[in-house]
């Protein structure tokens, strides 16, 4: 059989740098081993710079790929989500363009599996190619109590033209202020053994109308003419008004956690302590910090969720939101704002946590025997990166 031996200044695993090493993988791109350089014969490629398995997108909207540029930067969230829902003038055809080009740009940044959020079938004819694993979050919302039975029968639908590809569908809310208590019950039966994703405390508006009703959701339900009177506010935050409802799912990833706080954590840990009922499920915490930056100019609090060593993903969120699809660009940010971070821990954030949040840790994420991660070069100076294997 044919094997490729590759050796770069270090090896990234998926969990730790590895010096002094090559890494033997199949001419179909299955991992074969690590050994140390002596054992390795001749034939031996050399690289600079760093080898990595392929990187795991967990947050992305495909289907937005054709806004990218039209929103302005630094509009706050409500204005931004009051943008993306009104502005609906593209054909068909330059969104579907839009979409394969944006996969093309993942594809060569090397990403190999994307989380992606789909509130309609645009992104199918391009999923239908295999180039890259998705777990497809079909997105569920509606404010109103009225149109739940309607939107979950929407979300049903979708479900259904998804679940013909050969990767993982699950039904998600898009967001705590975006689901009514009623559409949240019909979807929850739905999460029993899944991977559940929601946007989650992308604005501090967002606590605010949880706690009080108050803020700056209001003015979107009124701009949006969204009757908003069967709002009851919990006196509780977001996190802590929504988080129960996730119980009977596998894994849930938390998305852009910009203004979580320490006693979110705390509830988080509380309610799936191992020994509570709710022991199995799993939280990811995804960090969008382009998004971020593009929409709101904050940052998520990263050092409180590594001193509660969460376990921390990275997404793009869409090019409504962002300047690329590119997970070293996040990763860029990332050590601009937080520069004693170990390139190592970050490295993993984009890796293996990745590939078990999206269940697909069996295949992707590691330089393990029998996985087909992907091999990517990544420049350690400038962080560009380039595909070796795919
Ligand atoms: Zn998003």
């Amino acid at each position: 059989m044919d094997y490729r031996k590759l050796k770069a200044h270090k090896i990234f695993d998926g969990y730790k740098f590895i010096a002094d090493s090559v890494l033997i993988v199949s001419k179909n791109g299955l991992i074969e081993e690590l050994i140390p350089v002596e054992n390795a014969g001749d034939g031996v490629e050399n690289f600079n710079g760093i080898l990595c398995p392929g990187l795991i997108n967990c947050h992305c909207h495909l289907e937005l790929s054709h806004m990218k540029g039209l929103i302005p930067e630094n509009t706050g969230l409500v204005d931004f989500v009051f943008k993306v829902v009104t502005k609906r003038h593209h054909s068909e055809e330059e969104i579907l363009h839009a979409i394969e080009d944006a996969e093309s740009e993942m594809l060569n940044n090397g990403i190999v599996a994307i989380g992606d959020i789909c509130n309609n079938e645009l992104t199918i004819p391009q999923k239908q190619k295999e180039r890259i694993w998705y777990y497809n979050f079909i997105e569920a919302s509606g404010w109103l109590p009225s149109v739940s039975k309607m939107r979950f029968q929407r979300s049903i639908n979708l479900l259904k033209e998804f679940s013909k590809l050969s990767t993982s569908s699950s039904i998600v809310p898009h967001a705590a202020y975006s689901a009514s208590q009623n559409l949240w019950s019909e979807i929850q039966p739905h999460f029993e053994n899944r991977t559940v994703t929601i946007h989650n405390q992308e604005t501090a508006f967002e606590d605010e109308f949880f706690l009080r009703g108050k803020g700056d959701l209001t003015r979107m339900y009124e701009m949006m003419k969204i009757d908003n009177t069967h709002h009851q506010p919990t006196g509780r935050s977001s996190l802590q008004s929504y988080f129960d409802k996730l119980e009977k799912a596998k894994n849930s990833i938390l998305v852009h956690n910009t203004f979580m706080k320490q006693e979110d954590i705390d509830y988080i840990k509380l309610k799936t302590h191992p020994d509570s009922y709710r022991g199995k499920l799993k939280t990811f915490i995804c960090l969008c910090v382009n998004a971020n930056k593009y929409i709101e100019s904050a940052m998520p609090p990263v050092e409180m969720f590594r001193q509660n060593k969460c376990s921390i993903v990275l997404g793009t969120d869409s090019l409504a939101s962002n300047w690329s699809l590119n997970i070293l660009d996040e990763i860029k940010t990332i050590r601009k704002n937080f520069p004693l971070i170990p390139l190592e821990e970050i490295l993993q954030w984009a890796t293996i946590n990745g590939a078990k949040a999206l269940e697909l840790d069996s295949q992707l994420g590691s330089f393990e025997k029998g996985k087909k991660p992907g091999v990517v070069l990544i420049n350690e100076h400038n962080l560009s990166s380039k595909r070796l294997v795919y």
